[in-house]
């Protein structure tokens, strides 16, 4: 069931989340706040969605990206589901990379990354795994990862100046690819 997201400003967003223990992930009702989680992010658009972004203040995220129409031409990764993920090793190089926040809708921001980073956290049978993530994928953690501990995508930003409202984005990066045709 596709639910509505819960925008910057409120508390849920901004508060870190509690652990997943045994209790909430055998309880029988946490597939379908999962399946809930799945299905907002795709609804939206979204390749990522922690769950206080559908009001629930527990660490689990979700991820997918398959011919993403809010980012095109990103590469694609399978749908997954983690429980409690946390980085333990990052790529002391960062890159920056527009990146946007379907609790922050709208707009896009340059936001600087580790370029790949060591996740461990536990999958739905309650089995601690432990994965090497590069790319877009690992942005995409990132961002979900500050999520859950009560961080946006902006507080990453060094510079405010590279924020902008999605539609003035596209408007110079048309103009950009106008000025490289002409030129
Ligand atoms: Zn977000």
């Amino acid at each position: 069931m596709k639910l509505p997201i819960v925008r910057i400003g409120a508390p849920v967003i901004r508060r870190p989340c509690r652990a997943v223990d045994d209790q909430i992930r055998t309880d029988k009702r946490f597939p379908q706040v999962l399946k809930s989680m799945v299905d907002t992010m795709r609804g939206a658009d979204g390749v990522g969605l922690a769950a206080n972004q559908i009001g629930l203040d527990i660490r689990a995220i979700v991820l997918e990206c398959r011919k993403n129409r809010r980012y095109p031409g990103a590469p694609h990764f399978k749908l997954q589901s983690w429980l409690n993920p946390r980085i333990v090793e990052a790529s002391s190089k960062k890159k920056m990379d527009w990146e946007g926040c379907l609790s922050i809708p709208g707009y896009r921001g340059l936001v600087p990354r580790h370029s790949w980073v060591v996740v461990e956290a536990t999958d739905l049978k309650g089995r601690q795994v432990r994965r090497r993530i590069t790319g877009f994928e690992a942005r995409v953690f990132q961002h979900e990862i500050d999520h859950i501990n009560g961080r946006v995508y902006v507080d990453r930003m060094p510079n405010l100046k590279a924020w902008f409202h999605e539609e003035e984005l596209n408007r110079l990066a048309r103009a950009a690819l106008n000025k490289k045709r002409k030129g």
